[in-house]
């Protein structure tokens, strides 16, 4: 089956338990599948996420191997993941026996996950030596029980439109979401929450995968701050309140050390009324950029004094670091990098594009392990730690590469998820986008094919699981 084909089957049979048995194998290249790229192998599953410890895994080879299961046989590529640490067998690259049977018309096999990493399986044809033998691989993730009990969404909680100064409209924004593979987006403008509403509005009469969060970037401080998913404007919230704002603000000024400047001590201590005030509206309150430079045409400057900036951090008063925003230059990255673990080790990070164009979409996003794609579950996840920042660094070059920061046992399976999850995913995802807006430009009423469109994109990380 060809890829073209293969998503357009999945995206019929949905989420049902069907679905697992027609994903296909990596190809016996054993290359990492690829947007150009199409399935091969046959082999079922072509990717799986385990429990660590014991479990059973059942491999079903192709059509074409029908009764010939004894040609085949199935090893586990070694390394972290069996390595006890004692023995020497530790060697890369190199496959061991596994212990399997066969099982109408399938291996089984007994499989012991010790460690939270990567396994490999691998399938070769016993007839064939060296590298000719090789036929498919199926590769496993074993997941220590709380993280397996959550899911991965992708989004981008930082992205600008025409009703700021963005330069595309809210709702061709909204569907580049969609078309960049996204789980949530919170269309944030400066100032301005109603946009976010409005998109929310505007896409609920579908019955879409897709989370729309509320967000505004505020600007009462020389730091960037976003409220995000609070339940109205921080902008016209601090204006409906002042002298609420104006007293909180003089209390945490005389908490800060004297030996600031006037201009910082009042600009730190109004991000962290902002910080406070984000949180009584239910939101998640994010540092932005730290280190954006803006780039006039006179020259480059940083938009926050230094000492403003190791004051806001090194408080920690904010619930999310924004330690990737993908639009900003270079120089941001490798400074919020060397800034977040002096400053603020350990807080929540978020990554994000702040695209004011659907071009700039996609190169940057948060992964969050959470319950499910509802807000309280997303905003727990992220409070929690499970977030990752991710530059997905289209901008910066042909290749594509991704760079994914925060706990380190997240990282390591976001890699995982990267090579065997997100493009199908993000295919997917595309997919129902493009239903969505041919319904907008119809004006068609019927959303079967949407709903289904949906159902396949939440039912594909289940399917993974063992
Ligand atoms: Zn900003
Ligand atoms: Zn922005």
């Amino acid at each position: 089956m060809d890829r073209k084909t293969f998503i357009k089957s999945i995206a019929v049979i949905g989420a049902s338990p069907a679905f697992a048995a027609s994903v296909p194998a990596k190809g016996a290249d054993g290359k990492n599948k690829t947007k150009s790229e199409s399935f091969g192998g046959g082999f079922v599953p072509s990717a799986r996420i385990f429990k660590t410890g014991r479990a059973k895994l059942t491999i079903r080879p192709p059509e074409k191997y029908a009764g010939k299961l004894s040609s085949l046989s199935v090893s586990i590529l070694y390394g972290d993941a069996a390595w006890d640490g004692k023995s020497d067998s530790f060697s890369w690259a190199k496959d061991f026996p596994v212990k399997y049977r066969e099982e109408n018309g399938a291996f089984a096999i007994d499989a012991d996950f010790k460690k939270e990493c990567r396994y490999t399986f691998v399938v070769k044809d016993k007839k064939r030596g060296g590298n000719e033998s090789f036929v498919a691989s199926v590769p496993v993730y074993a997941l220590g029980e709380d993280i397996y009990a959550l899911r991965p969404f992708k989004g981008d909680s930082h992205i600008h439109s025409t009703n700021s100064d963005g330069k595309n409209s809210p709702e061709e924004v909204a569907l580049r979401c969609y078309e960049v593979g996204l789980d949530y987006q919170a269309i944030s403008d400066h100032s301005v929450y109603s946009t976010s509403e409005d998109m929310k509005r505007k896409f609920s009469r579908f019955p879409t995968s897709m989370s729309f969060f509320n967000a505004e970037e505020c600007h009462y401080s020389h730091a960037h701050i976003q409220n995000f998913g609070g339940s109205q404007s921080l902008t016209e919230y601090v204006k409906k309140n002042r002298g609420e704002f104006d007293a909180l603000v003089a209390e945490i000024e005389k908490t800060l050390p004297a030996d600031a400047s006037a201009v910082v001590r009042r600009n730190v201590a109004v991000a962290e009324a902002e910080f406070d005030f984000i949180r009584r509206l239910g939101g998640i309150a994010v540092f932005n950029h730290p280190f954006w430079e803006a780039e006039p045409k006179k020259g480059k400057y940083t938009h926050m004094e230094s000492r403003m900036l190791d004051l806001i951090a090194g408080r920690k008063k904010f619930d999310a670091y924004e330690l990737v925003n993908s639009t900003c230059a270079d120089i941001a990255l490798a400074r919020a990098l060397c800034h977040y673990p002096r400053h603020c080790a350990g807080k929540p990070v978020i990554g994000c594009t702040d695209a004011h164009s659907v071009d700039s979409q996609g190169t940057g996003y948060t992964i969050v392990f959470a319950k499910s794609c509802d807000f309280p579950d997303i905003k727990d996840a992220v409070l929690g730690g499970k977030s990752l920042a991710v530059d997905a660094y289209s901008s910066h070059g042909s290749k594509l590469q991704r760079l994914a920061f925060g706990d380190e046992r997240l990282v390591r399976f976001s890699y995982f998820l990267f090579d065997e999850y997100f493009p199908l995913h993000d295919e997917l995802v595309a997919r129902e986008g493009k239903l969505i807006k041919g319904a907008l430009e119809s004006g068609s009423k019927d959303y079967s094919e949407i709903a289904e469109a949906a159902r396949a994109v939440e039912g594909l990380y289940e399917s993974m699981l063992g």
